[in-house]
């Protein structure tokens, strides 16, 4: 155990926050105070929009009941750092005291971009990234008939999904010709566009929002895009992404850029002050690789890498390969590695999709050294760790393809679609037939234990 005379305060209980605590707690006998102003207690934000759908109730996107945290000795705070002097070490808060502190880790997450959307105060405009967000949407959208959700991301589909498991008419503004398109390759992108299609969600493309129209009660009655076209609605997501959440620190002597920047030990531009998840911007990041890490599992990671530093053992975050999932409406996406929306001749890729249903895979790969770069997947899920294996160990196309069989959880996928996949890949890929046909199952099931047995 180290540092017991230390005092660390962390601003913000989302997952890095939360999981930060719980780490150190582990390695560290030292006092640990977590502060956030949403909730008293840490929840699971992915997990917001299924207490809307009624899927959950709250108390059960609540991980750690509130003994926990009193058995952990964490000492909770709920309230809202308004500001931090960071000579004399201190917190000044919105309504308890002055906290002190002997090192500081800001955990402050994300907030909606496109506020200025809600400065007019329309009722029926609102973003949903926060509890308070979920809490408004379920009053603004109950006896309502038709909303437009502005932006094409994921927490635009995420919104129109939740409206529609109320049977509330839905009318997307994208920018682009497909949904995700400035994320995806042209043909998961057509995938994705006709399936929300499916589902009642009308899409307006190349579309964005110019103006809102409100009732003399100053409620929402229409919107306005910017080709002219007018939508009446009675409510207006906001989904045009999130920022760093660090306005309080602007004025401050931190060095902030989109985010607080980082090393990649966490540490800021002041000294025993850190960063990490949502909030953080790493300064050097190596070409290619995200300056901002904003998804859920990176700020667990970020959390798990800086409990070691602060208990004494200085450890550097080592980003393992890509990888993220989510959900357009009921088809699961995950990506690995990374897999431009459009690429240049030198790369090249094996798609297959599935003739009737929302499935398909995409092996993205160097041409020259058929080295593996990423992959696509929809409406199918591999194993991550042995996909994790492929890219630590730099597999080509050619090492992939015969193990793809340990890659799927799901043993009707190799009955029904790996034949059609390996045949596609044999017309690309002659010389690798004879090869491929002949690798032995039971020896990969054997190297390959792990991927069996877990
Ligand atoms: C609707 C939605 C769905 C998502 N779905 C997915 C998904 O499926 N997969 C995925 O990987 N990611 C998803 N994400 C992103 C993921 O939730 C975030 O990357 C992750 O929650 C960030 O965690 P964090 O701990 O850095 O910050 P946050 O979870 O944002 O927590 C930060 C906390 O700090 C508090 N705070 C900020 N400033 C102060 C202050 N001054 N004083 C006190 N408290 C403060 C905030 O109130 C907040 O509670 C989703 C995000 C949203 C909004």
């Amino acid at each position: 155990m180290f540092l017991p005379d230390q005092h660390i305060v962390i601003i913000g209980n989302g997952i890095a926050g939360a999981t930060l605590a719980i780490n150190l707690r582990k390695q560290s006998n030292c006092s640990i105070t977590l502060i956030s102003a949403e909730s008293a207690t840490h929840f699971s934000r992915p997990a917001l929009m299924y207490v809307y759908m009624g899927h959950m109730r709250y108390q059960d996107i609540v991980p750690y009941a509130d003994w926990f945290w009193q058995a952990q000795s964490i000492n909770l705070l709920h309230d809202k750092v308004e500001q931090i002097d960071f000579s004399k070490k201190q917190l000044v808060l919105q309504q308890r005291t002055p906290v002190r502190y002997d090192k500081l880790v800001l955990a402050t997450g994300s907030g909606l971009a496109g506020t200025h959307w809600l400065k007019a105060n329309i009722k029926g405009v609102q973003g949903f990234v926060t509890l308070q967000d979920l809490e408004l949407m379920q009053q603004q959208t109950q006896h309502i008939k038709h909303a437009v959700i502005v932006g094409g991301g994921l927490i635009g589909i995420e919104m129109a999904e939740m409206l529609r498991s109320k049977k509330i008419a839905v009318t997307m503004l994208v920018r682009d010709r497909l949904f995700w398109r400035s994320n995806l390759p042209e043909q998961e992108a057509d995938l994705i566009t006709r399936h929300i299609q499916e589902h009642g969600i009308e899409i307006r493309f190349e579309e964005e929002l110019a103006e809102i129209i409100a009732d003399k009660n100053r409620q929402v009655q229409r919107i306005k895009t910017v080709a002219g076209q007018e939508i009446p609605c009675e409510f207006v997501g906001i989904a045009t992404g999130v920022k760093p959440a660090v306005d309080f620190l602007r004025s401050s002597e931190l060095e902030l850029d989109r985010g607080i920047l980082v090393n990649d030990y966490f540490e800021t531009s002041l000294p025993g002050v850190y960063a990490i998840g949502d909030c953080a911007q790493f300064s050097n990041p190596k070409p290619g690789i995200p300056a901002l890490e904003q998804l859920w599992y990176t700020g667990r990671a970020h959390a798990e890498t800086l409990a070691f530093t602060l208990a004494g053992t200085r450890k550097k975050y080592e980003r393992g390969p890509w990888f993220n999932s989510a959900k357009f409406l009921d088809i699961e996406y995950q990506t690995y590695g990374f897999v431009p929306n459009n690429w240049p001749d030198a790369y090249d890729s094996l798609y297959w999709q599935h003739p009737t249903q929302p499935k398909a895979i995409r092996l993205f790969y160097e041409k020259e050294t058929a080295l593996l770069k990423g992959i696509n997947l929809l409406g199918i899920r591999y194993r991550h760790d042995l996909c994790q294996h492929w890219f630590t160990q730099n597999y080509t196309l050619h090492q992939v393809m015969p193990e793809l069989k340990a890659a799927n959880f799901d043993p009707e996928f190799f009955k029904k679609y790996e034949p059609e996949l390996l045949s596609l890949y044999f017309s690309q890929f002659p010389d690798q037939k004879e090869k491929t046909e002949k690798y032995n199952w039971w020896q990969l099931r054997k190297r390959l234990k792990w991927a069996f047995t877990t």
